[in-house]
C-alpha cells in the first residue's frame, strides 16, 4: 500500500475534530462508527474495527466496524489471551500480520467474515498504561500494511483514548440509570421496615449516593464556559470547603481537623489543577476537562487495593463534583445533602462525620449493624439512621419525600398526608428534652431504694453537653478512637492532650473512664496500611492488640491521658483484653509512663485506676485471675455478643442471629458480676444493652448497679429503673437463668 498517498496529518485532525463533536454517551456509537469509517477510508483498508476493553469482565468487545458483519457488534467478545486482537492488548504493542489466517493466534469468529482479510494490523488503545481497547485494520491483499501505517494508527488511537475514557464515564452513568429502570419495574416502594441505627424522626427529601464514578453532566454540555469560569469555580469550591471546616470546628472541636483537608489540598495541588487547565487551554470544554481529569485519577485508584488511596478516590469524586456544580451553577450529583435524607449502601465513620457537617438530616443504609460504630457515632451526632436491606431504596429518585421513623425503624416513601399528620401528632406527644430533664433526678434509685449509677458513653466531646444535661454521674466509656479516625495521621501526644483536657474540663469532679485506642474492626485508620490488608478485621490487629504492637503510639496516648487528668478521678480502661498476660503488659506500659513522666518533672496523674473491658469469650474462664490484676471491669456487650456468638456486629445479613438474650450471654454476664462482687471490684455494662429497656430488669436482677450508656437514653433508662423492685428483678433473672431456649427467654423478656 502506498502510505505516501495519504494525508495522515489530515486524518489525525479529522479524528480530533470528531472527538470534539462528541458530546454525550448517546453519541458514543455514532462517534465510534464514524471513526472506523473515516480510518478505513483514509487508510484504504477494507476493514476497520474498534474493540473496547471491559475492566469488569476483562474482555474485548467489538463496538464498531466498517467492513465486517455489523450485526455482531456487541456480541464478538474475547479475552486478552485470545486472537491477534487480544495479543495486541495483552502485550501492549502493535501486531502486524501479512498472512493473518495462518498465524496460530488467529481466532475465527463464525459469521464475522474476517477470514478473507489476510493483512492485519492491530494497535492497542491506551491511556498511559490503562487498557482502553484495540483498533484493527484489515485488508484482503497480503502484506498490505507498512511501518508508516503503524505510526499513523498509533497517533489515532492515542487521540481516541481520551474521548473513549470520557464516554466510559457517561456509559457508567447510563448503567446506573438502566439499573434504576430495572429496579423501578419491580414495583413502587411505599414502605420499608428496617432497624434503628440511631433514633429520631425525619421527614425530608431523599438523595441517593451512587457508587459509580460517573458525574452528571447532561445539562453541562450545552453551556459554554471559559477558563476564568473554571478558576472561579475552583475559588468558590475552596471557600465552601473552608466554611464547612470552620463550622465543624466550632461544634466538633475534637474531631474537626482535616475532614475537608484532603479536598482543600487537592484544590491547591498544581498537578491536579493544571491537568484541567492544560486541557481547557487545548480547547477542551471546562466541564469535560474536569471529568477527564477526575476519570484519570479515579482510574488509577481503581487498580490499587490500598484502602488509604481508595479513600482518596472518594475525595476526588467529591471535589470534582463540587467544582462542576460551581461551574455550571447547579448540583451535579448526590453530594448536596443539606437538609436531606441520604440513602447509601454503606458509609464509613468518616463519611458520617462529613455528611453530618454538610447538614444531612438523616441516613438510610442498606448494610451495617445497629451496634456498628457508624451508628454509634451517628447517635452522638443526633443523626437518625435506619438500616434496611432493601436494594430498591437505591433506585429512589432524588428529591423523593421520605419519612424516617427511626424510633422503630420504619421508612415511608412518598408518605400520604394521613401518615405525615399522624407523625406530627406522634412528635408532639414526645416530651421535649426540657420537659424530660425537669423530671430527671440527680441520683437514680430503684422503686425500693437501691442506688444505680448512670454514666455516659462519650464518643465526641459534643456528647458531654448532653451528658451534663441529662445528669450523667460521670463518663463510663470515652471512646478515644474517633479523633484518630478522622485525621490523616496519628494525632501527636500534644494534640491528644488538648482533646483529653477538654474531656476532663467538661465534667469536672466526676469519674472519667477513658478507654485506650480501640481501632480496627469497623474503625479503620485510612492512614494505617496494615488495616487495609486484613481479610477479617474484627479478628485482626484491633484494639489493645494494636496498642501492644505499637507501643510508641500506645505510650503517647497514655502519657497524654495522664497529663490531662491531673487531679481528676480517672480510670484507664483497656479494650478487648483476652488474657492476663495482655492486661499485665498493658498495665506495665502505664506504669512505665508514670515513671517516665515523674522523671520529666511534668504534672500528671500519679495514681490512675486501671481496668479492662469484658468483650472476649476467652476471659470467661480466667475472670478470677483477672480480678486479681484489674481494678474494675466493664462489660462491652456489643463485642461480647459478637465474639461469643461469632456474629459480625456490622453484618446486616446475620443481624437476626445477633442475640443479646442468648442464654450463654446472659449467664456469662452474671458470672462477671458475681466474680466482681467476690473480689470487691466495680463492674458496669457499657455496651448498647445498657440502654435497652427490656434488659434492665434482668441486669438489675443479677446485681448490675452501674450502666454506661449513650446520654440521650438516660431519661428513659432512669425511669425504667425507678419502676423496678429489686426483689422482683431477682426473681425475674432467676427464672430467665433457668431457661435454655432462646424462644422462651424472648417471650419472658418481651422480645418480639
Ligand atoms: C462494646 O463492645 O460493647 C463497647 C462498648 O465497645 P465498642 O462498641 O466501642 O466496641
Ligand atoms: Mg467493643
Amino acid at each position: 500500500m502506498q502510505n505516501s498517498d495519504k494525508d495522515n496529518i489530515k486524518l489525525i485532525c479529522d479524528i480530533s475534530e470528531l472527538s470534539n463533536l462528541f458530546t454525550d454517551s448517546n453519541s458514543l456509537e455514532n462517534f465510534l462508527s464514524k471513526t472506523v469509517e473515516m480510518v478505513a477510508s483514509h487508510m484504504k483498508a477494507d476493514v476497520c474495527s474498534i474493540y473496547l476493553y471491559s475492566d469488569g469482565t476483562q474482555e474485548l468487545i467489538l463496538k464498531a466496524t466498517m467492513g465486517l458483519n455489523q450485526g455482531l457488534i456487541g456480541n464478538v467478545k474475547m479475552n486478552v489471551d485470545e486472537g491477534l486482537t487480544g495479543l495486541a492488548l495483552k502485550e501492549l504493542r502493535p501486531i502486524c500480520e501479512r498472512n493473518a489466517s495462518r498465524n496460530p493466534n488467529f481466532k475465527y469468529f463464525p459469521d464475522l467474515g474476517e477470514e478473507i482479510y489476510e493483512s492485519f494490523l492491530a494497535v492497542p488503545i491506551l491511556r498511559g498504561t490503562n487498557k482502553v481497547g484495540v483498533m484493527v485494520i484489515q485488508n484482503s491483499e497480503k502484506n498490505y500494511f507498512k511501518e508508516g501505517d503503524v505510526t499513523v494508527l498509533q497517533a489515532i488511537t492515542s487521540q481516541l483514548a481520551n474521548t473513549i475514557e470520557m464516554a466510559r464515564f457517561l456509559l457508567s452513568l447510563d448503567e446506573d440509570r438502566q439499573q434504576k429502570k430495572v429496579i423501578k419495574e419491580e414495583g413502587d416502594l411505599k414502605f420499608v421496615k428496617g432497624r434503628v441505627g440511631s433514633p429520631g424522626f425525619v421527614f425530608a427529601e431523599a438523595v441517593v449516593l451512587l457508587e459509580s464514578n460517573s458525574l452528571w453532566l447532561n445539562q453541562a454540555v450545552v453551556q459554554e464556559h471559559t477558563v476564568d469560569d473554571f478558576y472561579k469555580a475552583l475559588k468558590d469550591s475552596e471557600h465552601q470547603l473552608e466554611d464547612m471546616q470552620t463550622q465543624i470546628e466550632e461544634t466538633l472541636a475534637d474531631i474537626a481537623s482535616f475532614i475537608f483537608n484532603a479536598q482543600i489540598l487537592m484544590l491547591k495541588d498544581s498537578i491536579f489543577v493544571n491537568a484541567m487547565v492544560d486541557k481547557i487551554k487545548k480547547g477542551i470544554k471546562p466541564h469535560a476537562a474536569i471529568i477527564e481529569v477526575a476519570g484519570n485519577y479515579l482510574k488509577k485508584f481503581d487498580n490499587i487495593a490500598d484502602e488509604y488511596l481508595k479513600d482518596r478516590s472518594q475525595d476526588v469524586k467529591d471535589i470534582c463534583r463540587r467544582i462542576l456544580s460551581n461551574l455550571i451553577g447547579f448540583d451535579v450529583n448526590a453530594t448536596n445533602c443539606e437538609g436531606r435524607i441520604l440513602i447509601a449502601k454503606e458509609l464509613s465513620a468518616g463519611d458520617v462525620l462529613k455528611y453530618s457537617s454538610e447538614k444531612v438530616k438523616g441516613i438510610i443504609l442498606l448494610s451495617g449493624g445497629v451496634t456498628s460504630h457508624v451508628c454509634i457515632l451517628a447517635s452522638s451526632l443526633q443523626l437518625p439512621v435506619i438500616i434496611a436491606d432493601e436494594p430498591r431504596l437505591m433506585s429512589i429518585r432524588n428529591n423523593t419525600r421520605v419519612l424516617m421513623d427511626a424510633e422503630i425503624g420504619n421508612l415511608y416513601i412518598n408518605p400520604t398526608d394521613d401518615i405525615i399528620e399522624s407523625f406530627r401528632e406522634k412528635q408532639k406527644l414526645l416530651k421535649t428534652s426540657a420537659e424530660i430533664s425537669s423530671e430527671l433526678k440527680e441520683k437514680t434509685f430503684t422503686a425500693d431504694g437501691s442506688q444505680v449509677h448512670l454514666l455516659a458513653n462519650i464518643n465526641l466531646l459534643g456528647d458531654l453537653k448532653i451528658a451534663k444535661h441529662y445528669k450523667a454521674e460521670g463518663v463510663g466509656l470515652y471512646r478515644t478512637e474517633f479523633p484518630f479516625i478522622v485525621r490523616k495521621d496519628f494525632p501527636s501526644e500534644e494534640e491528644q492532650l488538648v482533646v483529653y483536657k477538654k474531656l476532663f474540663e467538661g465534667m469536672p469532679g466526676k469519674e472519667m473512664t477513658i478507654r485506650t485506642l480501640d481501632i480496627g474492626g469497623d474503625k479503620v485508620l485510612s492512614y494505617f496500611q496494615e488495616h487495609s490488608r486484613e481479610k477479617n478485621p474484627f479478628m485482626g490487629m484491633r484494639s489493645v492488640r494494636f496498642s501492644l504492637r505499637h507501643k510508641d503510639i500506645f505510650a503517647q496516648q497514655i502519657r497524654a491521658i495522664l497529663r490531662a487528668s491531673v487531679g481528676a478521678d480517672v480510670k484507664i480502661m483497656f479494650p478487648m483484653i483476652s488474657s492476663v498476660d495482655e492486661f499485665v503488659e498493658a498495665k506495665q506500659l502505664v506504669l512505665n509512663c508514670v515513671s517516665e513522666l515523674r522523671s520529666s518533672g511534668a504534672e500528671f496523674q500519679v495514681n490512675p485506676t486501671i481496668g479492662m473491658m469484658i468483650e472476649m469469650p476467652s476471659v470467661m474462664e480466667i475472670l478470677e485471675e483477672l480480678a486479681n490484676y484489674s481494678d474494675f471491669f466493664s462489660i462491652g456487650t456489643n463485642d461480647f455478643v459478637q465474639y461469643m456468638l461469632a456474629v459480625d456486629r456490622t453484618n446486616e445479613r446475620v443481624a437476626d442471629m445477633y442475640l443479646s438474650h442468648h442464654p450463654s450471654i446472659l449467664r456469662a454476664i452474671k458470672k462477671v458480676v458475681d466474680v466482681s462482687a467476690k473480689y470487691g471490684k466495680e463492674v458496669s455494662v457499657c455496651g448498647e444493652m445498657a440502654h435497652e429497656e427490656k434488659y434492665i430488669r434482668y441486669l438489675l436482677g443479677i446485681g448490675v448497679r452501674r450502666f454506661s450508656l449513650s446520654p440521650s437514653y438516660i431519661p428513659k433508662i432512669q425511669r425504667a429503673i425507678m419502676n423496678v423492685q429489686i426483689k422482683d428483678a431477682e426473681a425475674f433473672a432467676k427464672e430467665i437463668l433457668s431457661m435454655d431456649k432462646l424462644t422462651d427467654i424472648s417471650k419472658k423478656i418481651g422480645i418480639s
